[in-house]
């Protein structure tokens, strides 16, 4: 679903990513970590395509993250199939980033109807069906600020599931939230997970990393330091960086 070799990203002369290589199976659960400033936002973004590469090759569900191949040749796409291509995509960050000024129902059916352009009755079924997996079937009507930060949250995974993506980006989702709020947050994202969704997580929440992902990736300096199984990398980690981080968050 996520394929990427040798992936670069610099911002003038500064390079953030210096050739970044992962491999995210349909279904499967990405983790990664690493220190802040070694370009794990920075990646989550080129897949998002919020970000332009400056090397390398990306692909999300075997298409090009801003280009079309055509006749062996690659053609840059324009900005309305981006949209529709980062439509395909749920991004879910520290802040939750739900809109303000709607209900939770707003929220969830705002891009169903306008970007999807589902009728307003199959986008309100639709969202009612979201809102009672993540378990908040009862606050159809309440503004954001009515919500706790992990119910916020939540509202926010369900209004990314609302458009059926293909793959769901998480940017330290927990981050912001109180610690008694965490583990709801990761629930959702567990069921998610054993639904078959395909994640890709940066998270300090290394018990979640060790239970629910396939794989888990550190990152460091804007590469991959190590990767692998995550109960094996947890146990035993192989590079003295991988070692250091997990002795600080462990
Ligand atoms: P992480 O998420 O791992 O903390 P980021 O991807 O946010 O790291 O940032 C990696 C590096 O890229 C940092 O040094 C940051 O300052 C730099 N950076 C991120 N975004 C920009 C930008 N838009 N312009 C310039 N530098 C940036
Ligand atoms: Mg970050």
């Amino acid at each position: 679903m996520v394929f990427a070799r040798g992936v670069r990203k610099s911002y003038g002369p500064l390079e953030v990513l210096k050739g970044v290589d992962i491999d995210v199976p349909t279904g499967s659960v990405a983790c990664i970590i690493g220190p802040s400033g070694s370009g794990k936002s920075t990646f989550l973004r080129c897949i998002n395509h919020l970000e332009k590469l400056t090397g390398g090759i990306l692909l999300v569900d075997g298409a090009f993250v801003g280009y079309d191949l055509r006749d062996d040749r690659l053609y840059e796409v324009k900005d309305d199939e981006l949209c529709q291509r980062r439509a395909e995509i749920g991004m879910l960050f520290q802040s939750f980033n739900l809109f303000s000024h709607m209900t939770v129902m707003e929220n969830l059916v705002e891009a169903p109807i306008h970007v999807r352009r589902l009728p307003v009755d199959q986008a309100k079924a639709e969202a009612l069906e979201l809102l009672a997996r993540v378990g908040l079937s009862d606050k159809v009507d309440r503004y954001p600020r009515e919500l706790s930060g992990g119910q916020q949250q939540r509202v926010a995974i369900a209004r990314a599931m609302a458009m059926k993506p293909k793959v769901l980006l998480f940017d330290e989702p927990t981050s912001a939230l109180d610690p008694e709020l965490v583990g709801e947050v990761l629930q959702v994202m567990r069921d998610l997970a054993e639904a078959g969704m395909t994640m890709v997580v940066v998270t300090h929440e290394i018990g979640f990393a060790r239970e629910i992902g396939d794989q888990l990736i550190f990152m460091d300096g804007g590469v991959i330091v190590e990767q692998g199984d995550p109960r094996e990398m947890i146990a035993n980690p192989q590079s003295p960086r991988t070692r250091e981080f997990l002795s600080k968050v462990l």
